[in-house]
């Protein structure tokens, strides 16, 4: 029996303030423990979906519904990381990391060891007492993850957090977002525009038409056991990347403004 999926967007439509419409008729089913891209083009309303799914903004139509017991049971466990990794240039990394937790009471002394585990996932654990001007972009972003991590996540909310990093700290970054990810057997959904980023993530990918955002695409990613250390260079990947990018550039031509 397939279990219900964690959370399932259901023909959401979101109209701004502004009048801006980010999102019509916008339907997903997030399932547990999958590694789920949203790619689309810059404001097609990739962002909107993740804020939306953190209850950091309401639907204006649709509805969003949790049918398991993940609602329940894991509340307060999503774990956010946003592109730039907006760390607190006054405090030490530790602190960083600790900032959530502390926002919901948990003291610095109860927090000790999410610090440190957290810290250890990413790599940083020789790094808890740095200040944020003594790291590079990559670990800069690292400490973002860890910060995220200290929620313990069931779910892992990212958008584009390797945007603006080198291709050669990125690759790293990737390899090792799938590691913690395997650690934690946690779900993520992932925002990016990058073809590339997306095929050598994710387990699917739900491709965007330009705004209003709906899917307009849906593809299988690699599973697990077949990313191993030379997924980038194999002719699968290169495979996957063309399926990827023809149905990018269909959503171009087909979706958008209706
Ligand atoms: P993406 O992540 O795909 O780049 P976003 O979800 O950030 O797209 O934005 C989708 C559209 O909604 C854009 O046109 C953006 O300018 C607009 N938008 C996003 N947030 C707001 C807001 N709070 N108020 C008004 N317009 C917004």
């Amino acid at each position: 029996m397939t279990p219900p999926p964690l959370v399932s967007l259901e023909q959401v439509g979101k109209v701004f303030a502004n009048g801006v419409t980010a999102l019509g008729g916008f339907s997903l089913d997030v399932r547990e423990g999958e590694f789920l891209s949203l790619l689309g083009p810059s404001g097609c309303g990739k962002s909107t979906v993740l804020r939306l799914i953190a209850g950091l903004a309401e639907p204006t139509t649709g509805r969003i519904a949790w049918p398991g017991s993940f609602d329940t049971d894991h509340r307060g466990r999503i774990g956010f990381v946003f592109q730039e990794p907006t760390l607190m240039p006054w405090a030490p990394v530790a602190d960083n990391v600790w900032l959530p937790l502390r926002l919901r009471g948990v003291s610095r002394k109860a927090a000790q060891d999410r610090i440190a585990q957290s810290l250890a996932l990413v790599g940083l654990q020789d790094f808890a007492k740095a200040y944020p001007r003594e790291l590079s972009g990559g670990m800069k972003m690292r400490v973002s993850i860890a910060r995220a991590l200290s929620m313990e996540p069931r779910l892992l909310l990212m958008d584009e957090p390797f945007a603006a990093l080198d291709e050669i700290t990125r690759f790293k970054l990737n390899d090792d977002l799938l590691d913690v990810q395997k650690e934690l057997s946690c779900t993520v959904v992932f925002v990016t525009h990058s073809v590339y980023e997306s095929a050598y993530l994710s387990n699917r990918i739900a491709v965007l038409s330009p705004r209003p955002g709906r899917i307009v695409a849906e593809l299988a990613g690699a599973s697990s056991r077949e990313r191993d250390g030379d997924f980038r260079a194999s002719l699968a990947y290169a495979d996957l990347c063309r399926k990827v990018s023809q149905a990018l550039t269909g959503s171009m031509r087909d979706g958008g403004l209706r």
